[in-house]
């Protein structure tokens, strides 16, 4: 058997450009929602707790082991730092986890209700529709069991009553997949409020896509 290729890393300064943007983008406001990428030497680097993303600088990041130690950093890291902990732990193809709020999607994790993979790139990006995890309490170790369990074959899944969860290669490419979720719940929830029948894509172009994003996935 082949050895698993190595884990995608990425860089603090990365981490930090892809949470600047995800607050320019209008997926979160204020201090809610955070993000996470793995190093090259194997720590973490996560975003810290309560901290304005329009003056957050590197010095705000935390470095912490996969445990959640902390390694380096003034700042106490996210406090929902094992969402992004569980899911680089358990899936070593993995490089980068985004926590969310994002509006439109957040609608579906208060109905509880997964977002529909009805547009060829979710399918190519996500895997297929972006599932709803059961209600665990946020920041707690069972929420970020919970969650890795259902990003095991797909890029996002929704938090019940909470927000959303991305993961990828790298923080660019997790924050891809987020506005990408961002607009297809919006374009959902839109063509519900039109009335209309919304129609599943074919079988078999569901399968042939659910099988680009695994191997997108599997090779970083
Ligand atoms: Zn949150």
């Amino acid at each position: 058997m082949a050895d698993a290729p190595p884990s995608p890393t990425t860089t603090p300064e990365e981490v930090l450009r892809a949470a600047k943007q995800m607050l320019a983008d209008g997926l979160v406001e204020g201090t809610s929602g955070n993000i996470s990428g793995r190093l090259p030497d194997g720590l973490v680097c996560l975003s810290p707790s309560s901290v304005a993303y329009d003056t957050m600088t590197l010095d705000d990041l935390v470095i912490v082991d996969l445990d959640g130690s902390v390694v380096s950093g003034e700042r106490s890291p996210t406090t929902e730092k094992d969402l992004h902990l569980g899911a680089l732990r358990r899936y070593p193809e993995l490089g980068a986890v985004i926590h969310t709020h994002a509006v439109y999607a957040t609608m579906f994790a208060l109905a509880h209700e997964p977002i529909p993979a009805v547009i060829e790139e979710v399918v190519v990006y996500v895997g297929g529709d972006v599932p709803c995890c059961e209600y665990k309490g946020t920041g707690t170790a069972d929420l970020g069991d919970e969650v890795a369990a259902h990003l095991a074959d797909r890029g996002a899944a929704l938090l019940a009553n909470h927000g959303l969860v991305t993961c990828a290669g790298t923080p660019a490419k997790a924050l891809h997949i987020a506005a990408l979720v961002e607009r297809t719940a919006k374009i959902v929830w839109g063509a519900r409020a039109m009335g209309a029948t919304i129609h599943p894509l074919p079988e078999k172009v569901n399968r042939d896509m659910a099988g680009v994003y695994r191997y997108i996935r599997e090779n970083p």
